[in-house]
């Protein structure tokens, strides 16, 4: 046999990764979109459009390239775009921005909350998280040496409304918080928070003096006349909440990376210090043509809403007719279904000849690999242990007709 090579320890040393970084895998829902195109499935995994973005902004976007907006931008954002989200801000979201020193234009939402972290929060601070929550989140915290504390998030038996314990919340406050992440409309769950829900958190974050990251990405994308409220609206969290979007979801343009971060003098210059010198700026000729679609007509919204609605309901159907119990969404797009039915009785091995998939991560494999549906287990939203759920996925439905139409006529194979 060929000896294998054994490097000397201090060259394994070297090679060994910074230990913050074996805290966490990679994104599970991007995984799936490979795993998606390796088998040929209908990727339902990772939450972006299959279907082309509005011709506006196609247009804004070469126009902006002819024009010659090629260069760096200024750090925080052009004007022009920081000027039109904070006339958006005050008028979608009844939060008074100041442009100049409150405005920062990120590469997506994703750097936003990086940024947030980095900026805002002390290594062994604890970073409060709702369950299930956006993956990134965990990754977040770890890499800003921060702890994150789970408070989790329950269906109704009754109406299937995802709903948190006040006294579960109140607990996970301490001297150490530093800021609670809410993500309202809500992935994966689809909730929307209510004024009340705010304002009860609102009293928990004044009472340990926590700041609010607010995930708003999906504002815009609301049901059965669900409202959206914005944390940094709500009396008691104006002067500690950092407000998060980004034109990805909104527009259909995820790929554009053009997000941003509204927050209070004081904490916009510590997070553009971290922007500064992680990416300097987003992509400028995006920037503008973001400008520009932040000025689209409000039946642009209305419109978007209403085909987010029928795609809901018609996957919400064909869930069920395949034998899953879908929780039905308020708001953003995707649906956590529970898949129960599909997995194998707790106490038997599960491992017969039909191999009856025991968990979520096993039937997410047999739906990409053998059905041709790629879907994200729900555990990957979880922290693994008392409340961490192994028995949900879920399934996103920001895509054609035609791909909404596939996946359904495979999952009814199963
Ligand atoms: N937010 C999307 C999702 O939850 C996409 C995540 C990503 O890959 N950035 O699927």
């Amino acid at each position: 046999m060929k000896k294998q090579q054994v490097l000397p320890v201090a060259a394994r040393l070297e090679l060994r990764p910074a230990a913050r970084i074996g805290r966490f895998t990679e994104s599970v829902i991007r995984e799936q979109t490979r795993l998606a195109r390796l088998h040929d499935a209908v990727n339902l995994a990772q939450g972006f459009p299959d279907f082309p973005c509005p011709p506006e902004l196609k247009a804004f976007s070469s126009r902006a390239i002819e024009e010659d907006y090629n260069q760096y931008s200024i750090t925080w954002g052009t004007p022009g775009l920081r000027a039109a989200i904070a006339r958006k801000a005050k008028a979608y979201n009844r939060i008074t921005v100041n442009p100049e020193t409150e405005v920062t234009v990120t590469c997506g939402s994703t750097e936003a909350m990086i940024c947030a972290f980095l900026g805002l929060v002390d290594p062994g601070k604890e970073i409060i998280l709702f369950q299930p929550f956006y993956e990134n989140y965990q990754p977040d915290s770890y890499l800003a040496t921060a702890k994150p504390v789970h408070v989790t998030l329950r269906p109704d038996v009754k109406t299937g409304e995802w709903t948190f314990d006040e006294k579960e919340l109140g607990r996970a406050f301490g001297p150490k918080t530093a800021a609670v992440i809410i993500t309202s409309p809500h992935n994966p769950t689809g909730k929307v928070f209510t004024r009340a829900e705010l304002e009860s958190i609102a009293k928990h974050c004044q009472k340990w003096g926590a700041k609010v990251f607010s995930d708003e990405i999906y504002e815009h994308i609301l049901y059965d006349g669900a409202r959206h409220v914005s944390p940094a609206s709500v009396p008691g969290l104006e002067d500690r909440t950092i407000t998060i979007n980004s034109a990805s979801k909104t527009y259909g343009v995820t790929g554009w990376r053009v997000g941003w971060a509204i927050a209070p003098a004081p904490l916009t210059n510590a997070l553009r210090k971290v922007h500064d010198f992680l990416t300097v700026c987003a992509a400028t000729p995006l920037q503008v043509a973001v400008e520009g679609a932040l000025a689209m007509p409000k039946s642009y919204y209305a419109v978007m809403a209403i085909k987010y609605r029928d795609r809901r309901d018609y996957l919400m159907k064909g869930l069920r007719d395949a034998g899953f119990a879908p929780f039905k969404p308020r708001g953003a797009y995707y649906i956590m279904a529970d898949a129960s039915a599909h997995l194998s009785k707790p106490g038997k091995s599960g491992r017969g000849p039909e191999k009856v998939p025991r968990n979520d991560v096993e039937f997410a494999r047999k739906l990409v690999e053998d059905i041709g549906v790629a879907v994200v287990p729900g555990s990957s939203f979880y922290k693994p242990g008392k409340d961490g759920r192994t028995d949900l996925l879920r399934f996103c439905f920001c895509k054609k007709e035609e791909t909404l139409r596939a996946a359904v006529e495979r999952l009814g194979r199963l």
